[in-house]
């Protein structure tokens, strides 16, 4: 059986990964810090398959201790401060888990190694954030990077450190440049989850305004279970390489918010949404859209949750699950 290692399987992408893992025959070891991690505890009870191991992308011993234990031939670096609002409060935390988190985890991969034949082969979580205040529009492999928060400059970090462990060791190590991802398992600071669950409330009457920051930047959403296929599909090619993973449409915030309304039958959502400055950021990225051609053509790869049927999927989720907690009867 191949055996992954996955830093960050408690958030979205990591349960994602994991399940996708485990259905192809993968023995499935996730790496959990703290003590006592809640999010650990209920990720053991959703999948019971996943072997969690202690470690801490802040500490290169436990990285090394974790490999050792998990000796795995794939190794998926998904975990980080992940919420550009935060990066910008907490930015020597973000710089130091999001950006040197990626270095130790090479330098980690270098000292344990693999076998000889099989070496171990690295994802990174690169990050659609990076081309920041855009260069170009759509956004490829080649697009310079701009990135507009510690957050984005952190994965620039990550990910050049990846392109020169690779030319410099020969690690078979590869990015994904992942551009917006949800889904049901998003977390609500978000702001797609953020909408769908707000729709959901206010159409069960259990909330009575949403508070937002900028509707006017622009996004392009794919379905979170779509793009863990893709990171997969880069650790299958004889060669390492760099990819984007988009699905080449963009929409904006006030987009979001409309169709997630619409969604419960509310057209008039104007009178529910206020602005508040404290959601907005110090810088913004304003467009993003990206050109997958190269994975479509290298990988195979291809999006199937469409933007529509995304925010649909997640508002679905969130009405069953609000009205379940409120105990309403849909
Ligand atoms: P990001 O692309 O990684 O920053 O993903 P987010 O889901 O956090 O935010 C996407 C965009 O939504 C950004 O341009 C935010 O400025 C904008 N936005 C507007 N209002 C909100 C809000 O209330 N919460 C969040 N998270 N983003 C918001």
């Amino acid at each position: 059986m191949p055996r992954a290692f996955v830093t960050g399987i408690t958030g979205q992408d990591g349960q994602h990964l994991a399940e996708f893992l485990h259905g192809r025959g993968y023995d499935v070891y996730g790496m959990v810090k703290g003590q006592n991690n809640p999010k650990a505890t209920l990720l053991q009870e959703e999948m019971p398959f996943v072997e969690l191991v202690p470690g801490d992308l802040a500490d290169l011993p436990s990285l090394v201790a974790a490999l050792q234990i998990a000796q795995p031939d794939e190794v998926y670096n998904l975990g980080a401060i992940s919420f550009v609002a935060l990066s910008f409060s907490q930015a020597e935390l973000t710089a130091n888990i999001t950006g040197l988190g990626v270095l130790r985890m090479l330098e980690a991969i270098r000292m344990v190694g693999g076998s000889d034949n099989n070496p171990i082969r690295f994802y990174q979580a690169s990050s659609s954030e990076m081309f920041g205040k855009v260069r170009e529009t759509p956004q490829t492999e080649r697009t310079p990077f701009h990135p507009r928060s510690p957050y984005g400059c952190a994965k620039v970090f990550g990910h050049d450190i990846v392109v020169n462990y690779r030319e410099s060791y020969g690690l078979h190590a590869s990015s994904g440049i992942l551009f917006n991802h949800e889904g049901p398992r998003r977390g609500m600071e978000f702001v797609t989850r953020k909408v769908t669950n707000a729709a959901a409330r206010i159409k069960l009457g259990l909330q009575h305004e949403l508070v937002m920051g900028n509707l006017d930047s622009k996004r392009d959403w794919g379905y979170a279970g779509d793009y863990v296929k893709a990171m997969w599909m880069m650790l299958q090619q004889d060669e390492p390489d760099d990819y984007v993973v988009a699905t080449g449409k963009t929409h904006s915030i006030e987009d979001l918010v409309e169709r997630a309304f619409a969604e419960v039958g509310i057209d008039n959502w104007q009178d529910y949404v206020r602005q508040d400055p404290k959601f907005y950021r110090p810088a913004e990225v304003d467009l993003l859209i990206g050109d997958p051609t190269k994975a479509k053509e290298k990988l195979g790869w291809e999006p199937e949750v469409e933007f529509p049927e995304l925010v649909k999927m997640m508002v679905d989720h969130d009405l069953k699950r609000e009205a379940r907690r409120a105990n309403i009867e849909l």
